[in-house]
């Protein structure tokens, strides 16, 4: 349903119960959001039942809280718990796309209806990031691909494999490199790393082998270092 000024409405489950833990209370203002534009509403707490909550729909504010540069990240699927809290955390940190990868090294193994399930499930943990951090556009969370599949459809921007090889340049210094920057799709690998073949075919696509650094970071820890490298350089 689309949002409109004056409107009465009762909220969604999952943006329910974010105000419930919050504590907020009739009279608090919220932020509402659809998700694709850069676009809320204020909104404020009318009604609130044991599970329900309803709120006027006032004022429309156009608004970017997005970061400097559109993100995707691209990553050999890390074992189950940690894509949660990834997907939470690279929301957060400004992500735009997240695209899983089925990777050899992959602990997580998901096809058919699972991988479905399971990209619901991501996608809504990315707009439960996004109600928690007060960002009003979420991030895509594409379906499980194949490897190579993924980095065939990898899209504009700056391609950069995290990578542990001897001639990744740093982070930093690419980035420094490649500005002005707008996009920039990031490749990181699953807790096993990259094979040497998939580390090539990244190359082969563009991908150049980038370091964050003498420590090996997990699989899920590379990806958030390097968005907020990418990212929070430039906040305001
Ligand atoms: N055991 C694996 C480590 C994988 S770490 C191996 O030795 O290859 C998971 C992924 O995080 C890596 O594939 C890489 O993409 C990224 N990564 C971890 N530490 C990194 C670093 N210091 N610099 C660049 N990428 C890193």
């Amino acid at each position: 349903m689309p949002l409109a000024t004056g409107g009465c409405l009762v909220l969604p489950e999952g943006a329910a119960r974010h105000v419930q833990v919050h504590r907020l209370q009739p009279g608090d203002h919220i932020a509402l959001f659809q998700g694709e534009s850069d676009s809320e509403f204020d909104a404020v707490i009318e009604q609130m039942g044991r599970q329900s909550v309803q709120v006027r729909v006032l004022e429309h504010r156009a608004v970017s809280r997005e970061a400097a540069v559109a993100v995707t990240v691209m990553l050999g699927m890390p074992a189950n718990d940690r894509m949660d809290d990834l997907v939470e955390k690279a929301t957060e940190l400004g992500a735009v796309a997240i695209a899983p990868l089925q990777a050899e090294r992959s602990v997580l193994r998901l096809s058919g209806e699972r991988a479905e399930r399971r990209q619901a499930h991501w996608q809504a943990v990315a707009v439960a990031a996004c109600s928690q951090c007060g960002r009003n556009r979420v991030p895509h969370i594409a379906a499980v691909s194949a490897f190579a599949d993924g980095l065939a459809r990898a899209g504009a921007g700056a391609r950069w494999v995290l990578s542990l090889a001897p001639d990744a340049v740093p982070l930093a210094e690419a980035v420094a490199q490649a500005q002005p920057l707008s996009q920039a799709v990031l490749l990181s690998g699953p807790e096993g790393g990259l094979s040497a073949t998939e580390e090539a075919l990244a190359r082969q696509h563009g991908f150049s082998p980038v370091s964050l650094g003498p420590r090996v970071l997990r699989a899920d820890t590379a990806p958030l270092a390097a968005l907020a490298l990418i990212n929070l350089s430039a906040a305001t």
